[in-house]
C-alpha cells in the first residue's frame, strides 16, 4: 500500500510502499477513504512537544482524523463487520480500568496509545485500529466532509461542552482555522453569540460564513467563555484580557511555549483557565449526531496523499481556509 513515512523530526515527508497492516483479533483493518491534516501533525514532525515526542513511533504514519471502510476484522471482533463506514480518532486505545477510563475521562488515561503519534495512522490506504474505539459513520455524511470532525470537530465540541456555555452567553474564538471554523458552528448550535478572531482576512471571511456575529483581528465584546485554537502564546494573552468576570479560558491551541497569567488578574476577575483535550468515544458519538443534523460542517478542500508535505507546509503558513484532506488515488 502507499503510505506517507515521517522519518525523522524536521524531516520532510515521503511516500513509500508498505506492506498492508494485519489486524489483531480485537481490531479491524480499514481502507481510508479520507484522512485529515491537523495542526498537531505539523506540530508532531516538527518535534514541537517534549511530552509527546518520547512516545513518538518513528517512522511513523501521522493522520488521526480518519474515515474509511472496515476491509477486514480481527477474529475477537463483533461489534463491527466488513464494509461498515468508520471513523478512527486520536485515540487509539485506553486502559477501561483506571480511575479515568471508569470515569469517563478515558482522554486522561495515562496508558493511552494514539493513532498517528504511538500508532500508524490514516496519511496511507489503509491502517488498522482498535474496533471499541471506531465510530459508526451516519449514512447522510460524506467522508471528506467528515473526516476533520474525528479530531477538529470533537476537540472544540469536547471544549465547549466542558466551558459550561450557555445558550444567550458570549464565546469568542480565537484562530478560525480546522478548530475554530467548526467551534464557531458547535457554538452557534449551543444559542451563543459567537465573536471570532484571527489574523488571517480570509480567516474572518470563513467565520462569517460559518455563522459568526462579529469578527475582528482583536478586541470583540468580553466573552463569558474563550476558546484558544490558535498554536500562538499571543492569542492566549488577548483572550485572557478579553474575558468577562467569572469567564472561562479554554486551553485548546498548543503552542511549545507557555503563556503568562497574572495571579492578581485571575483573582480579581475569578477567571477561570482550564485545558481540553481532544475527546471521548461518548463525545464523538455526539457530535456525529450534531453533524448528521445538519448543525456542523467542515469547510475542507481535497488534495492527493502524495502531497501531505505540501498540505503541511500550507498549514504553517496559515494559508489553509478550513481543512485539508488527503485521499489516496
Ligand atoms: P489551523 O492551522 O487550522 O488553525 C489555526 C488558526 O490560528 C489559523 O487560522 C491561524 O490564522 C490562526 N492564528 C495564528 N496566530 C493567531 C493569533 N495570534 N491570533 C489569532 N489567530 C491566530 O490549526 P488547527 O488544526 O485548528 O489546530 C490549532 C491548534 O490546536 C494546534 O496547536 C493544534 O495542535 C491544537 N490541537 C489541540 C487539540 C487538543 O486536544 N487540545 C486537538 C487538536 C488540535
Ligand atoms: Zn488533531
Ligand atoms: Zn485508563
Amino acid at each position: 500500500m502507499k503510505a506517507v513515512l515521517l522519518r525523522g523530526f524536521g524531516q520532510p515527508l515521503t511516500l513509500e510502499e508498505l506492506a498492508v497492516p494485519q489486524p489483531l483479533a480485537d481490531e479491524v483493518l480499514v481502507k481510508v477513504h479520507a484522512c485529515g491534516v491537523c495542526h498537531s501533525d505539523l506540530h508532531l514532525a516538527e518535534g514541537d512537544w517534549d511530552l509527546l515526542k518520547d512516545m513518538t513511533k518513528l517512522p511513523l504514519v501521522l493522520g488521526h482524523e480518519v474515515v474509511g471502510v472496515v476491509d477486514s476484522v480481527g477474529e475477537n471482533v463483533t461489534s463491527l463487520r466488513a464494509g461498515d463506514r468508520v471513523g478512527v480518532p486520536w485515540l487509539h486505545w485506553t486502559c477501561g480500568k483506571c480511575e479515568y477510563c471508569r470515569e469517563g475521562r478515558e482522554v486522561l488515561c495515562s496508558k493511552q496509545t494514539i493513532t498517528g503519534v504511538t500508532v500508524d495512522g490514516g496519511y496511507a490506504e489503509f491502517l488498522k485500529a482498535k474496533a471499541e474505539y471506531c465510530a459508526k459513520i451516519p449514512a447522510n455524511l460524506e467522508s471528506a466532509a467528515t473526516a476533520p470532525l474525528l479530531c477538529a470537530g470533537l476537540t472544540a465540541y469536547r471544549a465547549l461542552k466542558q466551558s459550561g456555555l450557555a445558550a444567550g452567553q458570549r464565546l469568542t474564538v480565537y484562530g478560525i482555522g480546522g478548530l475554530g471554523h467548526l467551534a464557531i458552528q458547535i457554538g452557534k448550535a449551543k444559542g451563543a453569540v459567537v465573536s471570532a478572531v484571527d489574523i488571517e482576512e480570509a480567516k474572518l471571511e470563513l467565520a462569517k460564513e460559518c455563522g459568526a456575529d462579529w469578527t475582528g483581528r482583536e478586541k470583540p465584546e468580553r466573552a463569558h467563555v474563550a476558546i484558544v485554537t490558535a498554536a500562538n502564546v499571543k492569542a492566549y494573552e488577548t483572550a485572557l484580557k478579553g474575558l468577562k468576570k467569572g469567564g472561562t479560558l479554554m486551553v485548546v491551541g498548543m503552542p511549545a511555549e507557555p503563556f503568562p497569567v497574572s495571579a492578581v488578574r485571575m483573582v480579581s476577575g475569578e477567571y477561570r483557565i482550564m485545558g481540553s483535550a481532544v475527546g471521548t468515544r461518548q463525545d464523538l458519538r455526539e457530535l456525529l449526531e450534531l453533524a448528521a443534523e445538519g448543525q456542523v460542517r467542515c469547510r475542507h478542500e481535497v488534495r492527493p496523499l502524495a502531497e501531505a508535505g505540501a498540505a503541511l507546509e500550507e498549514l504553517k503558513r496559515n494559508r489553509v481556509s478550513g481543512r485539508l484532506v488527503l485521499q489516496a488515488g
